[in-house]
């Protein structure tokens, strides 16, 4: 057989549904086949037989046997419909036992070409081979999947069917696989274009675009310094270790930088409601609050004492000559009490006196208080319980004396809390709130952390008993939750994930549902194991914003954010913090970059750790090529200076650098050390403790 003069070749549509095998005109899958073989098939084929046969195994196997076994066999049986899982799908079931040959390959091109269309695409079960001199393969039942489905393969099968009729493998190979794809109307994807050759090779023959360094797969890091590059820069993890990155393909970051991409890219605020309770504590205003009410909303007294009426004329008298007041002295007649507690109001008039209680509501007509110790008792009732009559001894009697007057603390309709304001600890805000009537406000709702261990090695740091060989304790996870909660953000134990991708990518598609920021450890170095870059990359589709930062510790700090759905079904984005698995690493860099994150996320400004200087109180060895934060306890001395201690040891897998440490000194790179007495940066962390005796 030559390729000189493209032979016609004969195809066969088997239909496989019951309900068409009852009533053929509702069949629609044959005419769309037909189709395909007319317009796609570059004239090469005759549709020569047409069947419709039930959802029967044997029926089905009858059918194929006639064509395909027939002394002049057709050279393609395309079986539509029965491919699926429903209990009546059989085609696949009633194929294979007849099937000589498989071929894979036809599969995959065919899935691969429906799931360009839907994801649905897996739920089909194509199969495809050769029986005697005859191609055959299933197609769905759907007519429209069907065709898709027969056009993904269709340039290919002419090639396919001959061989299988018999050609002559060289002949047909005589023009190489170019021919081939000329004579079918296609183009190879590497005859595409020569630079972006994306598939990873698998043999082992040289490259044929001479590459001798080993195969790029992304840019290099001086190309594609920002992060708005979509390609990943992570390794591949499923071409195993020959083929990682030997440095890191992401560019190094100042940790300014860093922080601005964070700024960049975390998602906005969102204003919540939330009642005025002690939860409210590091909840920031997402807007002005006003005063519902005036406070006092009575006029009451300051002071213990007897409430007075001071007259007019005094009145005018204070007026003209300041201090003056007028002259109470004397006894004067207690009309009645006011305690502080909801009452009725009395009438006092000049003359008489009332006795009142600490905040107590002023009697009508009352305008001022003389405080108890300014007073005598001067008769009392016969049965001796009651104040009959008090002695005045105080002089020069005000008007408004020991009175808080109504909305004197805060006047009704005032700011008490300012939009972007925080509600502290130190329960000022909340008393405010409280006091004038607030019941509730909006605020930016704070964003829940999860926070997930990774490696093999790791396990709980309870563990009971001795470590096998190569076990670590969990260190992160523990420190790590102590330190969101200790920052007033909502945390969640996502436990300790193995480093195998499949359950990574599980865990931490779980993760994203729950939680608005996913805190991992481990991972983001530079080894084999190291999921996590790529699996936020590929397998999650994240953007990794910055993947390395100029400091130590915590060089391959990671930051990224994922789209995904919310409940509602809105697309949202969330945040992952790969931190890095040492110990005093992963500590550092929550406080340097998740708490700041968490901070914009919450409206918190400014954002992350409060900056002083401070003086070193020794000698501190320095860097040599990177900045260092330095784990160090800053104290303050009788002389109200700020000094600085190291905590030793700055390996950063030396968690034991972080105790006690209120600070992360901001030192330079430098081969020379910084003496004592120099002045730096310090982030403050914690309190600082006083040395003041
Ligand atoms: P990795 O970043 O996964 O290469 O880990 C770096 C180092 O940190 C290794 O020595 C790990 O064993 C250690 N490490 C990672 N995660 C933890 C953890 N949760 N607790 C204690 N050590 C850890
Ligand atoms: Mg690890």
């Amino acid at each position: 057989m030559s390729l000189s003069k493209p032979a016609s070749l004969r195809a066969a549509i088997l239909v496989v549904s019951t309900t068409a095998a009852q009533d053929p005109s509702t069949d629609a899958a044959e005419a769309a086949l037909r189709e395909v073989f007319d317009q796609d098939g570059g004239g090469r084929w005759t549709v020569s037989e047409a069947k419709i046969v039930s959802d029967v195994v044997t029926h089905i196997q009858q059918q194929i046997m006639l064509w395909a076994d027939d002394a002049d066999p057709v050279n393609l049986i395309v079986t539509s419909g029965g491919t699926g899982f429903a209990v009546e799908d059989h085609t696949p079931e009633a194929v294979i036992p007849l099937l000589h040959k498989q071929a894979p390959g036809l599969v995959h091109g065919m899935l691969a070409a429906s799931l360009a269309v839907t994801p649905f695409a897996v739920m089909s079960r194509p199969v495809a081979g050769v029986r005697n001199k005859t191609v055959i393969i299933t197609l769905p039942g759907s007519p429209k999947a069907a065709k898709e489905n027969l056009q993904a393969v269709i340039k290919t099968l002419p090639h396919a069917c001959l061989q299988a009729a018999g050609a002559s493998s060289r002949a047909l190979h005589s023009g190489g696989v170019k021919k081939l794809e000329q004579e079918a109307g296609m183009a190879s994807p590497q005859a595409k274009t020569h630079s972006s050759h994306s598939r990873p090779h698998h043999h082992h023959h040289h490259c044929p675009h001479g590459h001798q360094a080993p195969i790029r797969h992304t840019p290099t890091p001086a190309a594609s310094s920002t992060s708005t590059s979509t390609e990943p820069k992570s390794n591949d993890p499923s071409l195993g270790p020959t083929r990682r990155h030997r440095s890191s393909p992401y560019p190094m970051l100042s940790v300014s930088d860093a922080l601005s991409l964070i700024a960049q890219h975390v998602p906005k605020p969102t204003p919540i409601l939330h009642k005025v309770d002690p939860s409210l504590v590091g909840y920031v205003a997402a807007e002005d609050v006003h005063a519902a009410e005036d406070v006092p909303a009575f006029r009451a007294s300051i002071v213990d004492g007897y409430a007075v009426v001071v007259p007019d004329a005094a009145l005018g008298e204070e007026q003209s000559e300041a201090g003056a007041g007028a002259d109470l002295k004397g006894v004067w007649p207690v009309v009645g009490v006011s305690h502080a507690s909801p009452t009725e109001e009395f009438e006092l008039k000049e003359g008489q006196v009332a006795r009142i209680t600490t905040g107590a509501a002023l009697p009508r007509g009352a305008n001022a208080v003389v405080m108890v110790e300014d007073t005598v008792l001067a008769a009392q009732t016969e049965d001796g319980t009651e104040e009959k009559e008090v002695g005045i001894l105080a002089e020069g009697v005000k008007a408004g004396d020991n009175v808080r007057e109504v909305g004197s603390d805060v006047r009704k309709g005032e700011i008490v809390l300012r939009k972007g304001e925080r509600v502290s600890s130190g329960g000022g805000e909340i008393g405010l709130l409280a006091s004038v009537g607030i019941k509730e406000l909006m605020v930016y709702a704070k964003p829940v952390v999860g926070v997930l261990s990774t490696g093999d090695e790791i396990v709980e740091h309870d563990k009971e008993g001795d470590l096998r060989l190569g076990e670590v304790r969990d260190i992160n996870r523990p420190s790590l939750m102590a330190a969101v909660r200790q920052c007033g953000y909502d945390v969640i134990d996502l436990g300790i994930v193995k480093d195998k991708a499949r359950t990574l990518e599980e865990k931490l598609r779980v993760a994203l549902r729950e939680v608005d920021v996913v805190i991992t450890t481990g991972g983001v170095s530079m080894g084999e194991l190291d999921l996590l870059k790529p699996t936020i990359e590929r397998s999650l589709g994240g953007t990794i914003h910055f993947g390395r930062v100029n400091m130590k510790p915590g060089k391959p700090t990671t930051f990224a954010t994922v789209p995904v759905k919310n409940n509602a079904g809105e697309r949202v984005s969330k945040v992952i913090f790969a931190l890095p698995g040492n110990p005093a690493s992963a500590l550092v860099t929550f406080h340097l970059f998740v708490l700041p994150a968490l901070h914009h996320m919450s409206g918190v400004s400014p954002p992350g750790l409060p900056k002083v200087p401070v003086t070193l109180a020794h000698d501190f060895v320095l860097d040599k090529a990177r900045p260092e934060y330095h784990r160090a306890v800053v104290s303050i001395g009788s002389d109200g200076r700020l000094t600085a201690s190291s905590t030793g040891s700055q390996r950063s897998s030396r968690v034991g650098s972080m105790k006690q440490a209120n600070a992360l000194l901001c030192m330079p790179s430098g081969s020379e050390p910084l003496r004592k007495g120099t002045r730096v940066e310090a982030l403050l962390m914690g309190n600082i403790q006083s040395n003041a005796q």
